[in-house]
């Protein structure tokens, strides 16, 4: 037998502590078959969560990924996500987890949001979810990149699946809410599902 038949899988940690998201991720990376085990930072009680000082999702997701990459010398990814509104010149963009002010209460950022939109007719309700998905080395290697979904927010949430505001966001060329899609048909298309697919040949160059 050869020695590679005993090599253990080289280990990966999803840098999120959001159930659905290490659910969404997994998934997406399984399609990818990288051959990793991918480990949820939940498996890291003792590291404090990373402050996400940064102005970018760019800058965000690097923070988060590097920290990790550092701190257990385990390569780690990571993303940064958010909903940017046209008409509101791009925001919450990356305050919206915390746009009503408490940081992932889902509905009263929802509220909010649709307050703020009240009198904005449909046909200038367009917005995109983004989202930034970086992996780092401990050896301070790095790479980032980018994803979006692009759609038109309904007046009025719709759906049960998903999280966040996809109950409003409606993309373009279909006629239901994310909330309204399986999770698979939202990973197909998300802006998670296409920037860590365009992450999976940096994984492969870097730990393949
Ligand atoms: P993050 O955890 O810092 O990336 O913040 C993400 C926030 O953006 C979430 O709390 C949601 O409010 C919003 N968001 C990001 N991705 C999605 C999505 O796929 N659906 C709905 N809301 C999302």
């Amino acid at each position: 037998m050869s020695s590679s038949a005993h090599k253990q899988p080289s280990r990966l940690i999803l840098a999120t502590r959001n159930a659905s998201k290490v659910t969404e991720l997994q998934a997406i990376l399984a399609e990818a078959d990288l051959g990793l085990e991918l480990i949820g930072a939940d498996a890291f009680p003792e590291i404090p969560d990373v402050k996400e000082t940064g102005t970018t999702f760019a800058e965000n997701a690097l923070l988060k990924a590097r920290t990790l990459a550092h701190e257990t010398g385990i390569p780690a990814i990571a993303d940064d996500s958010g909903l940017c509104v046209d008409v509101l010149g791009g925001s919450p963009g990356i305050f919206s987890a915390r746009w009503a002010g408490r940081h992932g209460d889902d509905k009263a950022n929802l509220d909010l949001l649709l307050a703020q939109l009240s009198d904005i007719d449909s046909e200038h309700r367009a917005a995109h979810f983004a989202c930034a998905a970086a992996l780092a080395l401990p050896d301070g290697t790095e790479r980032v990149v980018e994803g979006s979904l692009r759609g038109t927010l309904r007046h009025t949430p719709s759906g049960t699946g998903g999280f966040g505001y996809d109950p409003v966001l409606q993309p373009d060329g279909d006629t239901r809410t994310c909330a309204e899609m399986t999770p698979e048909e939202k990973n197909a298309i998300s802006h998670r599902g296409r920037a860590f697919r365009a992450l999976v040949p940096s994984i492969r160059e870097l730990l393949g």
